[in-house]
């Protein structure tokens, strides 16, 4: 059912302790969306990410998941399809092909996503480059067919080639019929796949729209970006 969103934040606060981090967040994700979650460090992306994903409870308002309010934890989540990638969560002593049989991921498939994994089945994932080991981490997310990822941050730190690769990937996930919400450090390249955008600032929403229509405001975001580093 297209009509009804993966996700959605309704009035909802989340933090740690008694302390809010976001506050008053509307926020939704519909199948076949890319949505990109932006805003400078410590403005609570984080955290949206862990209150949409069962990882943090809501303090005030509702994290619904299939249309429904959810306070399920990730992992009974995942089984019904949600898949989070967030730092490279690949297991270092295991070779690629071994990573991607504990992800019950084939390499036939991971390699239909990923064709430069191929050479890389038999090293131990910790040699992999920052990238190899992303391309890993998101096969093993995005071959599972997941109605919904959330991503943290897939592209820290890598080559802009890369990052290209992976949210392609995304991209061509969601096409498919996938919702997607990428935390992204790279504001150009994500806008480029973007069907729609949140800007979080200290914790609240201060801007959303289509990428075109932020195109315009894209200056303020990247200078409230570095005024905040
Ligand atoms: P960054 O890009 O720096 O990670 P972010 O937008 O993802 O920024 P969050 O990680 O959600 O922001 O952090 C928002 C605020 O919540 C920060 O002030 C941070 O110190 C605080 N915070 C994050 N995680 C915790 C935690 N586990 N316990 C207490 N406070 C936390």
């Amino acid at each position: 059912d297209t009509d009804v969103p993966l996700i959605e934040a309704r009035a909802l606060s989340a933090g740690y302790g008694s302390r809010p981090v976001v506050r008053d967040l509307e926020l939704e994700v519909r199948p076949g969306e890319v949505v990109a979650l932006l805003g400078p460090n410590g403005a609570g992306k984080t955290t949206t990410l862990r209150a949409l994903s069962g990882g943090l409870l809501p303090m005030h308002g509702e994290a619904h998941w299939l249309g429904e309010p959810s306070r399920a934890p990730l992992h009974r989540r995942a089984r019904q399809g949600l898949a989070y990638v967030g730092e490279r969560a690949v297991f270092t002593r295991l070779d690629t092909a071994d990573n991607l049989r504990v992800g019950r991921v084939t390499t036939e498939q991971a390699l239909e996503l990923f064709p430069e994994l191929a050479k890389r089945l038999r090293t131990g994932a910790g040699m992999l480059s920052g990238g190899e080991q992303q391309m890993l981490s998101l096969a093993r997310a995005l071959c599972r067919a997941p109605r919904m990822l959330l991503a943290d941050e897939l592209s820290l730190g890598l080559a802009p080639l890369v990052v290209d690769r992976l949210l392609r990937a995304v991209r061509e996930a969601a096409d498919r019929g996938m919702g997607a919400l990428l935390v992204e450090q790279h504001v150009r390249k994500v806008l480029d796949i973007a069907d729609r955008v949140y800007v979080l600032h200290r914790g609240r929403v201060t801007m959303t729209g289509t990428p075109a229509e932020l195109r315009a405001d894209l200056d303020a975001i990247e200078s409230s970006y570095l005024a905040e580093k």
